[in-house]
């Protein structure tokens, strides 16, 4: 059958990909100059890496986004690298993706704001615990 899809977004794109492999003839039409949608990124000539319009994320547990990622051969694409979050102090990065890294930190001093910042992150741990099913 021949189908047209409207959009190059990643609904469309991910549509036109299972029908391919269904064996339809399929188009799709975009009226923006570039795929992606929502998802889309932008990148300055001197950058490496693109960046996106808009913050997305993919948890390592997502098994059909790194599906679909596999069965088009990018997974050598892919990567998860650590540490996950890092704080900028005095143009210098510091990882800051655990209780010992955030002890580490040394744009919080070594007295009140550290206290402030273990008792925040308990309060909030505990919130979260409360909040979910
Ligand atoms: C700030 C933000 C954060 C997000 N974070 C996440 C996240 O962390 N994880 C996640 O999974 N999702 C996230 N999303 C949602 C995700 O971006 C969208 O669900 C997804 O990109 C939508 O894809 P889509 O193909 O359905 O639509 P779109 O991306 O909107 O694509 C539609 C496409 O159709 C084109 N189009 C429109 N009208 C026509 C026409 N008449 N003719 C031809 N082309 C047309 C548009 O130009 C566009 O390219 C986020 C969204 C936003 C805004």
């Amino acid at each position: 059958m021949k189908i047209a899809i409207l959009g190059a977004g990643y609904g469309g794109m991910s549509a036109a990909w299972d029908l391919k492999k269904a064996g339809h003839d399929v188009t799709i039409f975009e009226s923006a100059g570039y795929a992606g949608g929502l998802a889309s990124g932008f990148k300055e000539p001197h950058w490496n890496w693109s960046v996106e319009k808009f913050y997305h994320h993919w948890f390592q547990s997502d098994s059909e986004m790194l599906g679909i990622i596999r069965e088009l051969g990018l997974e050598d694409k892919v990567i998860f690298p650590r540490p996950l979050t890092v704080m900028l102090h005095k143009n210098k990065w510091y990882p800051f993706d655990s209780i010992l890294n955030a002890l580490r930190f040394p744009g919080l001093g070594f007295g009140l704001n550290k206290i402030r910042f273990g008792f925040v992150r308990i309060v909030f741990t505990h919130h979260q615990e409360l909040a979910s099913p």
